[in-house]
């Protein structure tokens, strides 16, 4: 499976959970999923809190499943169009990253953009491609 994929299966993931769609109110759905080292696949989301609380970012809450080496895909879904968004991991979460050893992270940007953070080479880009298949449908789900 591609890093499209995962992203793909991260946003899907992201609003499966989706129970009462009038009464959840929030603006988008974050899921992450990670690649362990042994090729297993684990995955949690944002719950709908209304109270910030990083312990409960998406990717925060992979790490716990996810072992040494593994590589995490999170993905932003937008409650107004069903696309992905910006989601960047927070410093906090970056940092929860780099305590359980994962190697890499991938996060969408837009539907035409993801970023990459190595956290074995220190480094993090933007790249262009489009990464949005039309899958997710957030938008005619929650309506
Ligand atoms: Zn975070």
């Amino acid at each position: 499976m591609g890093f499209t994929n995962l992203l793909q299966l991260a946003g899907e993931f992201a609003i499966s959970d989706i129970n009462n769609k009038n009464e959840d109110i929030r603006h988008f759905f974050l899921g992450a999923v990670a690649l362990r080292a042994d090729g297993v696949i684990v995955k949690a989301r944002n719950g709908s809190s209304v109270l910030p609380c990083p312990h409960a970012h998406a990717e925060a809450r992979v790490c716990r499943k996810a072992g040494r080496n593994s590589i995490i895909f999170v993905a932003r879904i937008r409650r107004d169009n069903g696309e992905f968004g910006m989601a960047r991991p927070c410093k906090n979460c970056k940092n929860k990253m780099i305590r359980y050893g994962i190697k890499k992270c991938y996060y969408t940007v837009s539907s035409n953009e993801y970023g990459v953070i190595s956290f074995e080479n220190r480094n993090e880009c933007v790249r262009e491609k489009n990464i949005y298949k039309g899958k997710s449908n957030a938008n005619k789900e929650c309506k």
